[in-house]
């Protein structure tokens, strides 16, 4: 055994000849001149045996990480690399990847029939693999683990690569029970080292990452998250129709994504598009596999063409020139929005991404959460991630450093961001605030059946309109109906949205009936100062830009 490896001064000359260096193996079987950001020195650090958490933004190329290691450990005659993944769909093109580049590869999951399994497995236990994927709920049962005991004592057992290891935390937007349960690969094989690789986890994901599979002494690898090729860009939903096909003219000819929240607005939206001459397809679930297919390849094999889809849509897409991602409804947390824009301007060119959001989607979101029977602990852990999320759509600062704060990195106004390109001019809603709450609270405590209080009917009695409804409810009489008619209706939509977003106000059951939260206190007071970015026309800014 060639243990331990060094590939530093004359030492490696003893060995196989230069071609089992970590560079060579990325020449030869993959094809690359070089390694790209903190690549060279988490993998020299792995094929030295060490452990390591490696956080790295989606397309960052985490994969060679633990692939290179694996291959020079298996040249090494230290044995197979076991690949803990969730994500059946891409085990499979990873494998055939390998194969094709030549390196022994093969997974084990619920795809494979009995068969199928027994010949990958006769193809670890004879040492042949130097790669193994394998579902989390396969590497934990007790049959495969006996067969992992026999291979120390035999071929070798090289090293294990837990990807998307984020699924191991409650905090993580991805918790899968199984991972818990990857702990014991610690304890049953503590001379094996493992890797932990996620592209997405905020300072709290990260502790936990490293306490639940136990890598409090493996040697932590921040990359930044920073994409500065990417262009973020988030409006306020006046029509989404009209202000989406404004938004892709500057993006004629050019490959994009546009996200929505169902299939049946992806069906919708692709309608918008193809009637604005735009090439557009749509990609949802409930699509049958081969249409799904098609849709896909298309996208992947030609420029020029969109895509509408759910968030079903994008994993294992790795096309490099993706110009633009616009999302029609908000993700479901900072996490999803990083995630789903990196896939946009792969190759280092510049591209843009693009929201637009509005009240409603804010109240849906947080009644999602509230409605949902899960534990108060998940509610709790939701609701943060969402008020994380918020604070990013609503801020009149620079996107990228509340993005990037999000994932615990300091940095400067980046001058590629909406905020920082066009700076929006603000004006004091402090006031305003606090004459929607009292109308809030004059209409809960004024009598009236209480359903159907939402912010649109707050709306009207601040504007003083006295629609069917209103004269109903005699709220025409309250002593709040009317003080606000030297806002805009607009204005006032604005003012409500931040108060939900902040929590000082929640929308509650089926007609999201408005009420006052425990944090209600300050901005009632006038303590706490609420500034808002001035409307403006989404038509001018986008001109701008160009
Ligand atoms: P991640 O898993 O971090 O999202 P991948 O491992 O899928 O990223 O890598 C993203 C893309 O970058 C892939 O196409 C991969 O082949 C490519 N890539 C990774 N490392 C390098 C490198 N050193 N040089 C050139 N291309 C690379
Ligand atoms: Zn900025």
């Amino acid at each position: 055994m060639l243990y331990p490896l060094s590939y530093e001064g004359q030492d490696q000359k003893l060995y196989r000849a230069t071609d089992d260096t970590p560079r060579a193996v990325l020449r030869e079987v993959f094809g690359y001149e070089a390694f790209r950001g903190e690549q060279a020195e988490i993998i020299d650090h792995v094929t030295g045996g060490g452990s390591a958490f490696v956080l790295m933004p989606t397309g960052g190329g985490k994969s060679l990480c633990y692939q290179v290691p694996a291959i020079v450990r298996h040249r090494a005659g230290l044995g197979v690399t076991i690949v803990v993944s969730p994500l059946i769909a891409l085990m499979q093109d990873q494998v055939n990847a390998l194969e094709t580049a030549g390196v022994h590869a093969a997974f084990l999951n619920s795809s494979l029939s009995r068969t199928g399994s027994q010949q990958v497995e006769t193809r670890l236990r004879a040492g042949e693999l130097s790669i193994l994927y394998a579902a989390p709920e396969r590497v934990t049962q007790e049959g495969f683990l006996y067969q992992l005991d026999r291979l120390v004592d035999t071929s070798g057992l090289s090293l294990f690569a837990i990807d998307e290891a984020h699924c191991v935390s409650h905090w993580g937007h991805d918790f899968r029970a199984e991972y818990l349960k990857l702990a014991l690969l610690a304890d049953r094989y503590p001379t094996v080292p493992r890797v932990a690789l996620t592209a997405t986890a905020d300072e709290q994901t990260r502790e936990d990452i490293v306490e639940r599979l136990r890598l409090e002494s493996a040697r932590r690898f921040i990359a930044s998250f920073d994409r500065p090729n990417i262009r973020y860009t988030v409006v306020e939903r006046t029509k989404a129709q009209p202000q989406l096909v404004d938004f892709m003219k500057s993006h004629r000819g050019e490959a994009g994504i546009v996200y929505c929240s169902t299939r049946k607005k992806v069906e919708t939206v692709t309608g918008w598009l193809l009637a604005a001459g735009v090439p557009a397809l749509p990609y949802h679930a409930g699509l049958d596999q081969h249409t799904r297919s098609v849709n896909q390849d298309v996208f992947a094999l030609n420029d020029g063409i969109v895509i509408v889809a759910t968030i079903a849509f994008g994993m294992g897409i790795d096309k490099a020139e993706v110009r633009f991602i616009a999302h029609l409804d908000l993700p479901k947390n900072i996490e999803s929005y990083y995630q789903e824009t990196g896939r946009a301007g792969r190759d280092g060119l510049p591209a843009e991404t693009w929201m637009v959001y509005g009240l409603g989607d804010v109240v849906q979101q947080r009644r999602l959460i509230a409605e949902n029977t899960a534990q108060a602990e998940w509610k709790r852990i939701q609701r943060h991630k969402l008020d994380a999320l918020l604070a990013l759509v609503e801020t009149h600062t620079c996107r990228r450093v509340e993005l990037l704060s999000y994932f615990g990195e300091e940095s400067k106004p980046c001058g590629n961001c909406d905020n920082c390109l066009d700076p929006p001019t603000t004006w004091d809603a402090t006031e305003a605030a606090r004459k929607a709450l009292s109308s809030v609270i004059r209409v809960r405590h004024g009598g009236g059946r209480a359903v159907a209080y939402g912010f649109a009917y707050h709306i009207e009695l601040l504007v003083g309109k006295r629609s069917e409804r209103v004269i109903a409810n005699r709220h025409d009489e309250l002593s709040t109906f009317g003080i606000g008619t030297d806002l805009s209706e607009e204005q006032w939509r604005a003012v409500f949205r931040r108060l939900i977003a902040l929590g000082v106000l929640e929308a509650q059951g089926e007609y999201g009936t408005l009420a006052l939260t425990d944090e209600a206190g300050p901005v009632l007071r006038g303590e706490q100062p609420i500034l808002l970015r001035e409307v403006t026309p989404s038509r001018k800014r986008s001109r701008r830009r160009r």
